[in-house]
């Protein structure tokens, strides 16, 4: 039970956390050039990037987890990835990508705002995962 309520599974947050760093970012309240937005999402270079490009996209409503997302989000949550990934091919030498959901603080998550890692990859870039 634990666990589950790390996870927050099924409560939906919908008001935003005063102390969530990406809240601060989707309300424009800290600086951070974006490199997509849409009514509901925003996407931005991570500060500590594993790879060249490594993006996050971010709901702009506070989800701790996918699991707390609506899934009339899916499809857009979907096409944003796709919308960032193309313009990463466009603008870096990218051969794929890892696509990385880290739910919950046991999985590694840090920021409890939910958020997509874009990684590209190319050869021999010396990237690693757990998985
Ligand atoms: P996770 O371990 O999945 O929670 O990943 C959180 C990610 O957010 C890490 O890769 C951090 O480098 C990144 N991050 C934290 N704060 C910022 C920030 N202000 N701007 C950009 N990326 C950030
Ligand atoms: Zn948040």
């Amino acid at each position: 039970m634990e666990d589950i309520d790390n996870l927050n599974i099924g409560k939906e947050e919908v008001e935003r956390d005063n102390d969530c760093i990406f809240c601060k970012i989707a309300k424009k309240e800290i600086p951070k050039e974006l490199t997509y937005e849409d009514d509901n999402f925003i996407a931005f270079l991570d500060i500590n990037p594993k790879s060249e490009g490594h993006t996050l996209i971010i709901p702009k409503k506070h989800y701790k987890t996918l699991l707390d997302m609506p899934n009339t989000l899916g499809n857009e949550l979907q096409e944003t990835i796709k919308k960032v990934s193309l313009d990463l091919v466009k603008k870096h030498d990218v051969g794929g990508f890892n696509f990385i959901i880290n739910s919950g603080e046991v999985a590694g998550q840090v920021v409890h705002h939910l958020h997509v890692h874009v990684i590209p990859r190319k050869n021999d870039d010396d990237v690693n995962f757990i998985c």
